[in-house]
């Protein structure tokens, strides 16, 4: 077993250094660097992040695997190579794609996520699960952003690898993402060990703030206090530095991150038609529902008075309303 891990691990490392050995001085590569460049990587950046090709070729890897004495099957059950379709033998699992080291607890590489340059499904292929990796326990990039989560005490959420990369480039060293799955309560427990605060810096489309809405009680349960970056609809963030620069990035979307509550008003709005009398007293209710589960008063009573204001219901009403909640949900 510890065998098997250790030489896993070996091959992980030569995989590694292959791929970014392509990227960075063969011909085979030059389509990928170009590829890294217009998406605003630079050399610092590839660098700093390992970023290899795996290139076209049905069995590169496969062939320097078993050059350097490594056994196929073994290397087929740590996801670096699969099972030809019809014959015998193996080939590599990685071909033609931008490759992204992902990196275990002890900051060696135990897995690979590899995006395609060009449209194709799926866009981004993760090693399987193997003895080295569970996508349930890994966090991209914790290993490396650890002692800056815990020096902050906080800790930011993204979807994608490059949202995390380009967002450590202006300057957010305290970024991780989940493995292209949804955020599970075992991630947050593994989190809350480095850091109180959360942020959720999702994609601004609907998938993007659906699953925003998912992670945040998840978040809270594991004791988080959580605050929500706001992205225009339709931008990543990496979209959003490309677009309008680390500084507005830092300043607008991670330091006025809003509240938990803020948030799920926001995305509460967005399922209600507020033109209308049933609409408006709909998201009034759950408006007061979601306001009523916060601990603090003073904060229950500036959103009550906020709602208050703004469909002109008086604050005794609302805090009645509140209050009920409060009781039944006790
Ligand atoms: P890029 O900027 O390279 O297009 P992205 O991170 O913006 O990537 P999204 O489509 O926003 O890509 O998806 C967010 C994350 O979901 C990805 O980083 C990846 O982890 C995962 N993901 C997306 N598409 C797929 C797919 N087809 N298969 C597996 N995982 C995927
Ligand atoms: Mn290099
Ligand atoms: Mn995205
Ligand atoms: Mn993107």
């Amino acid at each position: 077993r510890q065998k098997e891990r250790e030489t896993l691990v070996e091959a992980h490392g030569y995989a590694t250094k292959l791929y970014h050995y392509v990227l960075r001085n063969t011909a085979a590569g030059k389509p990928a660097m170009d590829y890294l460049r217009s998406r605003g990587f630079s050399d610092k950046l590839i660098e700093e992040f390992g970023i290899g090709y795996a290139p076209s070729r049905w069995d590169t890897l496969t062939q320097a695997l078993q050059r350097n004495g490594f056994e196929l099957p073994e290397m087929e059950r740590g996801g670096l190579l699969s099972r030809r379709q019809e014959g015998e033998g193996y080939v590599d699992r990685f071909r033609d794609r931008i490759m992204f080291p992902i990196h275990g607890g002890d900051g060696r590489v135990i897995a690979f996520a590899g995006r395609l340059m060009s449209a194709g499904q799926p866009k981004y292929l993760n090693s399987p699960e193997t003895p080295l990796f569970a996508k349930s326990r890994t966090l991209y990039r914790l290993p490396e952003a650890r002692g800056a989560i815990r020096k902050t005490r906080q800790v930011v959420l993204f979807e994608g690898y490059v949202d995390v990369i380009k967002a450590w480039s202006a300057g957010v060293t305290n970024g991780v993402a989940t493995m292209g799955t949804a955020l599970t309560a075992e991630h947050a427990a593994l989190l809350r060990r480095f850091a109180d605060e959360a942020i959720l810096c999702y994609d601004g489309d609907d998938a993007g703030q659906a699953a925003a809405a998912k992670s945040l009680p998840l978040l809270e349960n594991a004791g988080f206090r959580v605050r929500v970056g706001l992205l225009p609809p339709g931008m990543d963030p990496d979209e959003y530095i490309g677009a309008h620069g680390p500084e507005s990035f830092l300043r607008e979307v991670i330091e006025g991150a809003v509240s938990a509550v803020k948030f799920q008003l926001i995305y509460l709005r967005k399922s209600h038609i507020l033109l209308e009398e049933d609409g408006k007293i709909r998201y009034l209710r759950d408006a007061v529902q979601l306001i009523a589960r916060r601990d603090s008063p003073t904060e229950r009573e500036m959103l009550l008075k906020e709602l208050s204001l703004e469909f002109e219901v008086s604050l005794d009403t609302l805090k009645q309303e509140a209050a009920d909640v409060r009781r039944r949900e006790k």
